[in-house]
């Protein structure tokens, strides 16, 4: 069996029309369970720890496994079936069983702190040292140097914590679902789109009753706030909405509910802190930056504060102008929190003119990839050019990348949505680059989209959000493939802190926006001109609508998720409400109505993987707009920076620390500057 079963042959690349269901447990047991020999072994014959006798076997070990499971992964996500799902699900509780095995494995642990402290150490490149590094503080965070009671205790409280997150969100899922709404009439739901209005019927239908249904999913709640003329019905929505999973919990009967999530976050909070103190931090806050570029918890508090320092007088002003428009349209008393999405749609439309619908024709598919590898090979002198691979649809390109006539990376790119494939966009690893015994293994990635595909002799038309959205993955792709490191677990994107991850992706959307871009980019697909001028400056005028605005609501989010973390007292923990209350007294320009219990459907922090981390999104936003003011000064395609970029930033993966990159890259440390002053903050120019 094994010698048929294509997932445990060795290929340079992955054997996609080969690989069925039935493959994958085998091939993931075997390679599991052999792994697990292999490593007893060789910890039993060690004797002093070396690169070649610890670390090597391992990568090497880690690679297989990872090039067996990577394109399980992939099919899971772009070519579903209910037998791929079955095997993908079983077989991922059994990896993940595997590396909580590895991260607490005292042997394994205890080799490379020998490693580490051996007269070798010295002598290894970089890279190997940072892995060696990322390797014991990963054991670290993982427990496994606690005494044995305090890793019981550490195991009891990650169990209680995946439940306590399970449980959170089970809640936000079962609230929003008991809620929804039924309306007779279709003039009740005056001012929504056609489709909105035809989604509201087929929700009724769904439901087996008659008239419009609306409900709390995002697309039904969005369409009613931001066009629903009808203000009651928007105030209904609203107060349902940000009471999700409170005790005003909206319920059928009493048996059902409330879904009350303000207990989990008191439990979540207390059992964090414990985990910190217990792992040797001060707080949980302190626990979460071990693994960030952000340094110390002062560094991400003063970050925000001036964030929103800088953005207060623009939101101020937002919010005026919004007001004063609503009063001209007829809004009789104050501005409320259900009003806001609503004439901020009609505001946007009457200022800007400009719909993504409209820019569609001007980016046929082809000519934005076509555009897109034309950038990179100005930015960094590569060269793409499609070649013949297996894949696992027609519709799927490959690619070489290459330097100087040479070969250095492979990608595949699948652009349309079609049926069994995820939503969203992303980028993902099918090899990594590391040097072999073979050789040195050169990286391949997955970028993956959902644009409309080509009908009949159209073309498919991409809107600009998709342009956007192509060079972001791109970027993420860029980051794993033009690396120059060859140790798998610092090469790429492997190792990089996760608020500074966003760099390359962010960095390179701003290609898009320029005008020298434009007509490289854009092609009308009947007339073949470019996108015109005057579109394009609406484009930008656009981007920034209540940008202050938006800024000072993600820098709220950020700050409680921070302080919640930062603050908490173990004898008296603040309620989380006095938290979240404080921090609007800080920042907000408009407060919520003190029925918004938005706290109990905060996912990201309570139930993802963002406690204390929520701040990375402007992290990130501030590195990347830095980062290209340099190409602002230069110029846009200038060589020496589109260089600078790729030997300071690309080629290096995580194998040094993002802030010595960062600072080698722009010749001094990253500040808010640029990041405000392309959205239109701040007074800048
Ligand atoms: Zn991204």
């Amino acid at each position: 069996m094994s010698n048929a079963n294509p997932l445990l042959q060795d290929h340079s690349l992955p054997p996609f029309s080969q690989i069925k269901p039935e493959h994958i447990e085998p091939a993931v047991d075997q390679l599991l369970s052999q792994a697990r020999a292999e490593l007893e072994q060789q910890l039993e014959n060690l004797g002093q720890a070396t690169w070649d006798n610890l670390v090597e076997p391992i990568e090497q070990r880690d690679d297989v496994i990872n090039k067996a499971w990577s394109p399980i992964g992939h099919l899971n996500g772009v070519q579903n079936s209910d037998e791929l799902r079955e095997a993908y699900n079983s077989c991922v509780v059994k990896l993940s069983q595997y590396s909580t095995e590895m991260g607490q494995h005292q042997g394994l642990y205890q080799a490379y702190q020998n490693l580490a402290v051996s007269a070798e150490f010295n002598q290894l490149s970089q890279a190997q040292q940072q892995s060696i590094h990322h390797a014991l503080r990963n054991f670290r965070l993982a427990g496994v140097a606690l005494a044995d009671d305090k890793k019981a205790r550490f195991a009891e409280i990650k169990q209680a914590l995946s439940k306590l997150s399970t449980q959170f969100s089970n809640n936000v899922m079962d609230a929003s679902q008991a809620w929804y709404k039924r309306l007779d009439e279709v003039n009740e739901l005056q001012g929504l789109p056609e489709s909105q209005i035809a989604g509201a019927k087929a929700q009724a239908e769904a439901k087996g009753v008659d008239g419009y249904v609306i409900t709390l999913d995002i697309p039904s709640y969005l369409g009613v706030m931001q066009y629903a003329e009808n203000r009651k019905l928007r105030e209904e929505l609203y107060r349902a909405y940000v009471s999700r999973a409170s005790q005003n919990s909206f319920r059928l009967d009493e048996d059902q509910g409330p879904w009350d999530n303000s207990g989990l976050i008191e439990q979540t909070l207390a059992l964090r802190h414990e985990l910190a103190l217990l792992l040797g931090f001060n707080h949980y806050a302190e626990l979460s930056l071990a693994t960030k570029m952000a340094e110390a918890p002062e560094q991400v508090v003063s970050f925000l504060q001036q964030l929103a320092e800088k953005s207060r007088t623009g939101a101020k002003q937002d919010v005026h102008e919004l007001a004063t428009f609503a009063a001209a349209k007829g809004l009789v008393g104050e501005l409320q929190a259900w009003d806001l999405a609503f004439y901020s749609e009609q505001l946007k439309t009457e200022k800007y003119a400009v719909s993504q619908e409209q820019l569609r024709p001007y980016f046929p598919a082809a000519k934005v990839c076509q555009g897109l590898f034309a950038v990179a090979k100005k930015l960094f002198g590569i060269d793409i050019e499609q070649q013949e691979a297996d894949v696992w649809h027609p519709d799927v390109g490959f690619y070489q990348v290459s330097r100087n006539g040479q070969a250095v990376a492979y990608f595949y790119l699948d652009l349309y949505a079609r049926e069994h494939k995820r939503g969203g966009a992303w980028m993902d690893e099918c090899r990594v680059r590391r040097s072999t015994e073979q050789g040195l293994q050169l990286p391949v990635a997955y970028l993956t989209c959902n644009f409309t595909p080509p009908l009949g002799d159209k073309p498919s038309l991409l809107n600009h959000n998709e342009v956007t959205t192509l060079f972001h993955e791109f970027g993420h792709g860029l980051h794993h493939m033009l690396t120059q490191v060859e140790v798998a677990a610092v090469s790429g994107i492997n190792g990089v802190a996760w608020d500074a991850v966003e760099l390359p992706s962010q960095f390179l959307e701003n290609w898009c926006w320029h005008k020298d871009v434009i007509p490289m980019i854009s092609e009308h697909f009947e007339t073949a001109e470019a996108l015109p001028d005057d579109l394009l400056d609406k484009l930008l005028a656009a981007k920034n609508f209540q940008s202050a605005m938006q800024m000072l609501r993600q820098v709220e989010f950020a700050l409680f998720d921070f302080s919640l973390h930062l603050n908490y007292q173990v004898d008296e923990p603040l309620p989380v409400q006095a938290v979240l209350d404080q921090v609007r007294q800080e920042v907000a320009v408009m407060v919520p109505p003190s029925f918004n219990k938005f706290q109990n459907s905060f996912s990201h922090i309570f139930a993802g993987g963002y406690a204390a981390g929520y701040y990375s999104y402007k992290w990130a936003e501030v590195l990347s707009a830095d980062a290209f003011s340099r190409f602002e000064q230069e110029g846009i395609f200038a060589p020496a920076a589109g260089q600078d970029f790729l030997h300071s930033i690309l080629e290096q993966g995580g194998s040094r620390e993002a802030m010595a990159l960062f600072t080698e890259f722009r010749g001094r440390e990253p500040n808010t500057d640029a990041l405000l002053r392309h959205s239109g903050i701040g007074g800048g120019n």
